[in-house]
């Protein structure tokens, strides 16, 4: 009775223990799922879906399903995205509760502290599918330098093929084959985009890991305009010159026309001397003449 009874405490010991440990394996989980997301990459790839993918399917009123990777319903940090603006001098601030933090990154800490519920943790990590989308592409178009930086390592073939199989497997996702004529239509057209130059066959001089295709090229000159116009838009630096700028020119004015004026008025005077002066001397002389008159006479 007594064993029983042990094993019975022992059993719902080990069951608590067990359970606790779940809890936490869970939470562990779902904290790290959001804290593994990259953000800056994830914003590159939904920068390349609102440029040439949402655009295309909107389109032909096709509807993501929830199992689309790409479905902006799905999407990590989309909310907390939407609720960022950038005031002054790279300050952010979080439109939930109107808080202004020093950079970007600060701003990103907060959501994670102070807003948890908007992050979506079923939701889909954007940057896990930078591979598929080529997100190093436009990173390294507008990199530190904003310059084109070249790649020279040598295509490795299973890599591109991971690449391209991974690729099919999200279309598939996103638009089911013979489901519907737009969705067969989406699935073939962005095969042709995303997968099939995915293969170091592809890469004519079978340099590089990074895919080619072309339209990419016109994205990548936008993503560089943008990139330099945010950079000058708000560069500190060039805002402080265009102020001294500005008051350096009004000084200039307002020193130039004391200058004028002083210039004029010394002219005035000048002439309203000569003018006293002219006139002493024609009274002097009349006077003078009225009394030479006055002994010839
Ligand atoms: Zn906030």
């Amino acid at each position: 009775m007594e064993h029983g009874s042990r094993n019975q405490r022992f059993l719902l010991g080990l069951l608590a223990f067990l359970s606790l440990m779940g809890f936490l394996h869970g939470a562990e989980d779902s904290d790290s799922r959001h804290a593994n997301c990259n953000r800056g990459r994830s914003r590159l790839a939904r920068n390349i879906l609102r440029e040439e993918f949402y655009p295309h399917v909107r389109k032909l009123g096709f509807q993501l399903p929830p199992g689309c990777p790409f479905s902006e319903e799905r999407d990590m940090f989309l909310d907390n995205e939407k609720h960022k603006k950038e005031v002054r001098f790279n300050n952010w601030k979080c439109l939930y509760c109107n808080k202004v933090f020093k950079s970007e990154s600060y701003l990103e800490h907060h959501y994670v502290n102070r807003h948890p519920e908007t992050i979506k943790e079923d939701g889909f990590c954007l940057a896990d599918y930078c591979d598929v989308l080529e997100c190093d592409m436009q990173e390294n178009v507008i990199g530190s330098e904003g310059m084109f930086k070249t790649s020279s390592y040598r295509c490795d073939a299973k890599r591109m093929q991971k690449r391209r199989h991974r690729c099919h497997s999200v279309l598939d996702k996103c638009f089911p084959p013979h489901t519907s004529d737009a969705a067969n239509r989406l699935h073939h057209e962005f095969e042709k985009l995303y997968c099939e130059h995915l293969s170091c066959e592809a890469s004519p001089d079978g340099l590089g890991d990074v895919a080619r295709r072309p339209h990419t090229l016109l994205s990548q000159s936008k993503a560089r305009s943008e990139y330099h116009m945010k950079k000058t838009k708000h560069s500190p630096w060039r805002k402080l010159a265009i102020v001294f700028g500005v008051l350096f020119a009004i000084i200039l004015f307002i020193f130039y026309l004391g200058v004028c004026l002083y210039r004029k008025d010394m002219a005035i005077l000048e002439d309203l001397r000569k003018l006293s002066s002219n006139s002493e001397g024609g009274v002097l002389r009349s006077s003078s003449q009225s009394r030479c008159d006055t002994w010839e006479e």
